[in-house]
């Protein structure tokens, strides 16, 4: 059980504690209408994860009360993913549909009661009938329908007596009650078609709000979890089970903030757009947020459970940084995994004075002493080393090999380029080289100075292989559709060169290829003649430089070496930093793990925190804008001051401007070296909280989205969201995020 305990597991105790539950039971309930991804992990990990830390049960359910969409191919891959996960959902899966008699039997129920009723409005009438948020609703005529009728009616709707939309049979709670689902809310509608599993017995269908409370109770639920969107059907859920008298043992609703990751799309029905559209193969494309494609990435389990973890559990939304799933599935493999030797692009090395060949022994496991295991490394006159590694007139920190520079191969040798070979384009296509004989990596007493350490492949025995370089499917942090697919998403190279262990000893499926990243063997395409490898992740997020070197002008390669290419564990000062970071500071892990391992960025963190006590807002700008700033630059040639990052906090913290505006600021003080303060006020940037301002505004965009405003009204509360992003739109970002909220919603009403 994870350490500090989260608002669910503190319902679950004390309900344990006063005797309400004996044992607590709870269940995961999806709709197999698609293959699950990263939210329903976390859904998953808390409904499994609460009946494994209390010793209780959790029933896998499939709610398949919509048989347009379910197939049974969803319902493996929920199994699936729920079983790859770790948990178990005891002997068998329990299935919505095959309550579908019971579940009739609690309608007859509620008619015989007077609590329910057939309506044969039109879909478009029931929505006008159903009133606004600040008009009360009228009721349908024909809840005036006597029981028997009603009781006929339902009977002939079940036997298909009827076509869609005919009749609907509804509740009759409250037309004018303040929630509006509570407006005598849909019950059961009629459905002529075929159902994946039910077959062609049923031409009604029971709706989310009536089948899920009842069947949680017919399953001995006793907490039933869900995410915040269904915070206002839980009086539904109440009234179906208290009319129907089952309030002795009775579970109860409890909802929590549904996991948002940013660069991802989170919907299934996106998902199946994707799908559906060819943009990714399938449903299991390594791309995928869905645990399928996770898991034929190379994820670990372990790793997903981990970032569940981590993520904690809420109730309010907010977006989750995809930098901290990559993060823990860094984290996993580093120590596990073994470490090889691949060339992605190969260029040849002829080392002259070498004859013969050997075989060094070459450790698996370089860093982490526990773990044993190792392998031969061929090696001869005639490698190959990755293009990039090489460089006719490198720049200033450029750490490998170049004509004047020498460079240690991995393992073996140090070697010192003698001549550069190129075609007639004058591509180079061949180095000729001389090793250093007493210069071997354990016994070198050669006394030659290098500065990194490259990965190279003996050229007769290195195996050819597929690699497929994965990278994030969209590039805007929050898609919004296909406009937003990162078109490198997916690059395939042919003919990689891998050292022949990896393929004739397979002391793994998962590799670290030393200082290129995490690399999986393709569970589906792999075989023997035609290795294929799917890299996983990089060995450090390269992401938020990429984003910067786009906007400026191509640079010449300036990579900055990292000689093993891992990811060290922690020195004893950086845990030291790290603890107090994230306990004493309450950063959150990714962001004191960022800070803490760089001197750079942790002077400047602390500096910037002596003018300014915040330690989260100040954290979050280092660790991101300024670590950027900092990947290509010395502190002294920074044109900003951690002072000057202090006071853009400042402002921010005070709601002068908002998290925007201070984005584009922060721009501006790395061109212009200018204070935040003098920007903002030349600019006119500060924030507009004042109501008078932003009313008239408000107007303006509502006068211009009438049908929106319709939707809005009939209850879709989501287009509250777009009202106040039109609105910031218009400001330029300068509008105060919160105070258009509140007026736009109070306008709303
Ligand atoms: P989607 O909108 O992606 O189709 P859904 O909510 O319709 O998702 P269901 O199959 O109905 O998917 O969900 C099964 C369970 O998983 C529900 O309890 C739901 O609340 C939960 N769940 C779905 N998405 C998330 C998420 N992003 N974060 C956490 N839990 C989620
Ligand atoms: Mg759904």
């Amino acid at each position: 059980m994870s350490e500090s305990k989260d608002f669910l597991r503190t319902i679950v105790e004390e309900d344990l504690k006063s005797g309400k539950y004996n044992e607590v039971h709870t269940r995961f309930p999806p709709e197999p209408n698609g293959f699950p991804h990263i939210g329903h992990a976390k859904s998953i990990c808390i409904n499994f994860g609460i009946a494994e830390d209390y010793h209780g049960h959790c029933n896998l359910r499939m709610d398949d009360t919509d048989p347009t969409k379910e197939d049974t191919k969803y319902v493996e891959a929920l199994k699936d993913a729920v079983e790859w996960l770790g948990f178990d959902w005891g002997n068998h899966v329990y299935y919505t549909s095959d309550y579908f008699p019971r579940l009739y039997d609690y309608a007859v129920e509620l008619i015989k009661m007077g609590k329910a009723y057939v309506d044969s409005l039109n879909e478009e009438e029931i929505r006008e009938y159903r009133g606004t948020v600040t008009e009360p609703g009228r009721r349908s005529k024909y809840a005036d329908r006597t029981i028997e009728e009603n009781l006929d009616l339902f009977e002939r709707m079940k036997k298909g007596e009827f076509k869609d939309g005919e009749h609907v049979l509804r509740a009759k709670i409250d037309m004018s009650a303040a929630n509006m689902k509570m407006r005598d809310p849909l019950l059961y509608r009629i459905r002529n078609v075929h159902h994946y599993r039910a077959g062609d017995t049923w031409h009604v269908y029971p709706m989310y709000d009536f089948a899920h409370c009842l069947s949680d109770y017919m399953e001995g639920i006793t907490h039933s979890i869900c995410t915040l969107e269904f915070e206002n059907n839980r009086d539904i859920y109440d009234w179906v089970l208290n009319t129907l008298g089952l309030n002795s043992t009775r579970p109860y609703q409890h909802e929590f903030a549904r996991l948002g990751i940013n660069y991802t799309v989170m919907s299934k029905r996106k998902l199946l757009e994707l799908v559906e559209g060819g943009q990714v193969d399938g449903w299991d494309d390594p791309r995928m947020p869905t645990i399928a494609g996770y898991k034929r990435r190379g994820y670990t389990p372990e790793s997903i459970l981990n970032f569940c973890d981590t993520i904690g559990i809420a109730k309010a939304n907010s977006m989750v940084d995809v930098a901290q799933l990559e993060f823990c599935i860094r984290d996993d493999l580093n120590t596990k995994v073994p470490r090889v030797l691949c060339v992605l692009d190969p260029l040849k090395v002829r080392i002259e004075n070498y004859e013969g060949s050997e075989e060094i022994d070459a450790p698996y496991y370089p860093h982490d002493v526990p773990k044993e295991g190792s392998r031969k490394l061929p090696f001869s006159k005639e490698i190959y080393i990755e293009r990039d590694d090489f460089m006719e007139n490198p720049p200033k920190d450029y750490y490998r090999l170049t004509p004047e520079q020498p460079v240690r191969l991995r393992h073996a040798y140090i070697i010192t380029c003698k001549e550069v070979i190129k075609d007639a384009n004058g591509n180079i296509v061949e180095i000729k080289a001389e090793y250093h004989p007493d210069s071997k990596s354990g016994s070198d007493s050669s006394g030659i100075k290098v500065k990194s350490a490259i990965q190279w492949v003996d050229a007769k025995t290195a195996k050819s292989i597929e690699v497929r370089l994965y990278d994030r499917l969209f590039s805007s942090e929050a898609p919004e559709g296909l406009e937003d697919l990162n078109p490198n998403s997916l690059q395939v190279i042919n003919n990689a060169l891998i050292e022949p262990a990896v393929i004739t000893e397979k002391p793994d499926e998962r590799f670290q290829f030393e200082r290129q990243g995490y690399f999986y063997a393709d569970p589906i395409d792999y075989s023997d003649e035609h290795p294929v490898f799917n890299k996983i992740v990089g060995l450090k997020d390269s992401w938020s430089k990429k984003a910067k070197v786009i906007k400026s002008e191509p640079k010449p390669q300036t990579k900055k070496v990292q000689v093993d290419g891992e990811i060290a564990p922690m020195s004893e000062a950086e845990e030291a930093r790290f603890n107090k970071y994230t306990i004493e500071l309450k950063l959150n892990s990714e962001v004191a793990n960022t800070l803490a391992r760089d001197e750079k960025l942790f002077h400047f963190y602390e500096e910037a925190l002596l003018t300014l006590n915040s330690p989260i807002s100040i954290a979050n700008i280092v660790a991101n804008e300024v670590a950027r700033e900092l990947k290509e630059k010395q502190i002294d040639e920074l044109k900003f001051t951690a002072t000057q990052i202090a006071q853009l906090v400042k402002m921010v913290d005070d709601e002068t401007i908002s998290n925007k505006i201070a984005k584009q600021v922060f721009e501006e003080m790395i061109e212009s070296g200018e204070n935040p303060t003098q920007i903002v006020e030349a600019k006119g940037l500060i924030q507009i909280s004042d109501p008078a301002i932003i009313s008239p505004i408000i107007d303006e965009v509502i006068a211009k989205n009438p049908d929106n405003v319709a939707k809005f009204k009939a209850g879709n509360s989501k287009l509250l969201g777009f009202f106040v992003g039109q609105v910031l739109k218009s400001t330029g970002g300068k509008a105060n995020p919160q105070v258009v909220n509140e007026l736009v919603a109070k306008k709303l009403k």
